[in-house]
């Protein structure tokens, strides 16, 4: 299971891919979401407003990141002043978007999806 969410996979066949290939140098492709799995057609957002939860899961992934970045700073460069540490959890927190993305909503889809073995074989004998 937790390699479906790190993976980024449907959390009821762990096959198909929640998102839409993306592309580093068009950063719009990385938030690119699949209505349907692609193999057990799972609707991917079951009701509007499914992902407003999902914001709570990212804001959880930010405030771990800024503990880490936070952390790190002080071990690193323990004289480090406010705005050094407000330019770090910027840039940390901007980079990490697509990812803070996928994977919140990745872990919420998997809260309310559960796995389903004949979903997984559907496809695979052709
Ligand atoms: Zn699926």
């Amino acid at each position: 299971m937790l390699k479906s969410i790190f993976t980024f996979q449907c959390p009821r066949c762990r096959k198909g891919n929640l998102f839409q290939e993306g592309n580093l140098l068009r950063p719009g492709s990385l938030f690119k979401m699949h209505s349907h799995c692609p193999h057990c057609q799972q609707s991917l957002e079951p009701e509007p407003g499914f992902y407003f939860g999902a914001m709570f899961v990212s804001y959880a992934i930010n405030t771990a990141l800024f503990i880490a970045a936070w952390v790190a700073l002080t071990i690193l460069y323990p004289d480090y002043t406010l705005s050094m540490l407000l330019g770090l959890l910027t840039a940390v927190v901007t980079l990490a978007l697509p990812l803070t993305y996928r994977l919140s909503r990745s872990i919420w889809l998997a809260i309310f999806v559960r796995f389903d073995p004949q979903a997984s074989q559907k496809k695979s004998s052709e």
